[in-house]
Parts: structure tokens; C-alpha cells; sequence
């Protein structure tokens, strides 16, 4: 990684080198940090950096903070001030990522959430692609099962938690799939390692609902918002059945830094034609005018640097 640029580290931007925590930070050692994952996206027309709304990932962050008892001193709009800063301290003109984090910073042994620090840092870095495959990707059913909200919250973006989605995305890599799908402990479908999921069948869009261990995506939530308004589809949030996938005629994968995946085959099965479906296609598109700030109705979701 390139560390030439800066970062926000203890309270001030610092050169991105000289941010480094301690061996013994209780986020480190137990996996006790919060983090959000931003997409900056560089308008070349424009000449301009948007962050995609920076508010909604702010929001999600303070709630993961507060599921972990961390408190620090900032809100959504100090949030995006600080992260301004920072973008404009190394006049990015790229499409970025943006990882900011809330930490037990506190040092020493002792497995625990009250009477430690916490502390936030953030760090910016170019970003193309996350799914090299996202116009025909193979998917899988994961053998292990997504954490349940009593285990650790997946509504949370939760450190510690993506050791399973790291399970989840390695054993689906080396049996030579693109991702996988995770099923709750009910059996029913959750989510990717990173990303949500959605299927078109017979013409609805379908997501499961955010009691069944999902994270709520951010994208998950603009695609369900511009398929209902832009593409006139109608939307159900209700559990998912593993067999449903196999029958469904699209299925695609949001996140924000998977953006809009197709997923053209589960576990060897074609979905629908096994090519990339209309729909699918038609929201990778929307999609990618709305990030890049050229969609004049959702404005208000990019934050010009
Ligand atoms: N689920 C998980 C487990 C994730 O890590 C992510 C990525 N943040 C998502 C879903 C997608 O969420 P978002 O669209 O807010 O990036």
C-alpha cells in the first residue's frame, strides 16, 4: 500500500506513515473496532470528488459504535467535516475508498466493552474494482452460516465479525467461485461476505429483510429506492430460500465496494438465461450515474469535496 498520503489519526491529520497503533490495543487484540467502508467517485467531466452519502455511513458507524458501548466525540456532521479535511489535504482526483474506524484504543489484557478509550482514525486509498467478475459472477452456498444477531450483530460493521465473512470469502475463492452466500441459522439466505443480495422472481424484486443477520446495506437501500422509482419495480423485503435462488430469473450482489454484481450462476445452476438479466443490467447503470453525481434527482446522496 501506498502510504505517501495522510490520514486521521488521534485527533489530527498525520502523515498516513506515522498513523500506527500499538500490539496491545484492545481493537486490535479482541477485534473491538467499528469501521464503515465509503466510495469517493471521481466525476472527470465535473472535475469533482463525491463522496456517496457520507450521512448514511456516518449513522451506521455511530450505531455500530453505540452496539459496542464506544463513545466518541463527533457526530454525523463533524464526521463529514473531518472526512473533507482530510480528502482535501491530498486533492484526490481518482475514485477513492474511505475507511474510517472507532476503536477500543486502550492498551492491556482484559476481554471487555466498558472502562477502555475510544479513539477514531480514517484512512483514504485509490479503489477500481472489487469483483473483477461483476458482470457474470459464479457464486456459492457457503458452508458456514452467518453470525447471528445474538452471536454478533450483523447489523453492526463490527471488526471482529469478519472473520466469518473472511471464512465465508476464502473457502468460496479456493473452490474457484467469484463469492458465496451465507445462510442464517434459520437456513434462510443473509448476505455475501460483503455484500447483499437480491433476486428478481417473477418480475419482483425480493431482499431479505434486515431481521434475517443482515448489514443494512447502504447500497442495498439506494438500489431498493431506484428500482421502485426509476424502474417502476415493485419491492418485497421477506426471507429468502436457498432453493428459491436456483429458480430465480436475476440475482445480483450490492456493497459499496462490490457496487452492483451479477451473478449469472449459483453452484453450477444458470440464473435465468445464465447471463447478466435486464433488470440487473439496468440498475448497474443507474447506479453508476447516481454515484457519479450526474443524476440530478438523487443530488442530495453525493457529497461534493
Ligand atoms: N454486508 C456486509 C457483511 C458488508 O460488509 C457490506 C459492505 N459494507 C455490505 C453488506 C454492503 O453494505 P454497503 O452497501 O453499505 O456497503
Amino acid at each position: 500500500m501506498d502510504l505517501s498520503t495522510h490520514a486521521f489519526f488521534e485527533g489530527q491529520i498525520v502523515p498516513w506513515s506515522e498513523a500506527k497503533i500499538n500490539i496491545a490495543t484492545h481493537g486490535f487484540m479482541y477485534g473491538t473496532s467499528v469501521f464503515s467502508g465509503m466510495r469517493g467517485y471521481w466525476n472527470a467531466e465535473k472535475k469533482k470528488l463525491f463522496v456517496f452519502r457520507p450521512f448514511d455511513h456516518y449513522r451506521r458507524l455511530l450505531n455500530s459504535a453505540r452496539m459496542m458501548a464506544m463513545e466518541i466525540p463527533y457526530d454525523e456532521e463533524s464526521l463529514i467535516e473531518l472526512t473533507l479535511t482530510l480528502l482535501r489535504t491530498d486533492s484526490w482526483q481518482e475514485d477513492v475508498y474511505l475507511r474510517p474506524v472507532v476503536y477500543k484504543a486502550d492498551m492491556g489484557i482484559g476481554v471487555r466493552l466498558h472502562n477502555l478509550r475510544d479513539d477514531f482514525c480514517m484512512f483514504v486509498m485509490p479503489f477500481g474494482k472489487y469483483v473483477s467478475n461483476d458482470t457474470n459472477a459464479h457464486v456459492t452456498f457457503s458452508s458456514w452460516k452467518r453470525i447471528d444477531d445474538n452471536v454478533i450483530p450483523a447489523r453492526g460493521k463490527i471488526a471482529g465479525a469478519y472473520a466469518n465473512s473472511a471464512l465465508i470469502k476464502t473457502d468460496a475463492n479456493r473452490a474457484g467461485f467469484d463469492e458465496a452466500l451465507a445462510l442464517d441459522s434459520h437456513g434462510h439466505v443473509s448476505e455475501g461476505s460483503a455484500m447483499n443480495v437480491f433476486m428478481v422472481r417473477d418480475g419482483v424484486l425480493i431482499t431479505p429483510p434486515v431481521t434475517d443477520n443482515i448489514l443494512e446495506g447502504i447500497t442495498r437501500r439506494s438500489i431498493m429506492e431506484l428500482a421502485k422509482n426509476e424502474l417502476g419495480l415493485e419491492v418485497l423485503e421477506r426471507s429468502i430460500d436457498r432453493t428459491e435462488v436456483f429458480i430465480a430469473e436475476e440475482i445480483f450482489m450490492t456493497g459499496t465496494a462490490a457496487q452492483v454484481v451479477a451473478v449469472t450462476k449459483v453452484d453450477h445452476r444458470p440464473i435465468g438465461s445464465g447471463a447478466m438479466g435486464a433488470m440487473t443490467t439496468q440498475l448497474r447503470e443507474l447506479f453508476d450515474t447516481v454515484v457519479r453525481a450526474d443524476h440530478p434527482k438523487y443530488r442530495h446522496w453525493n457529497l461534493e469535496v
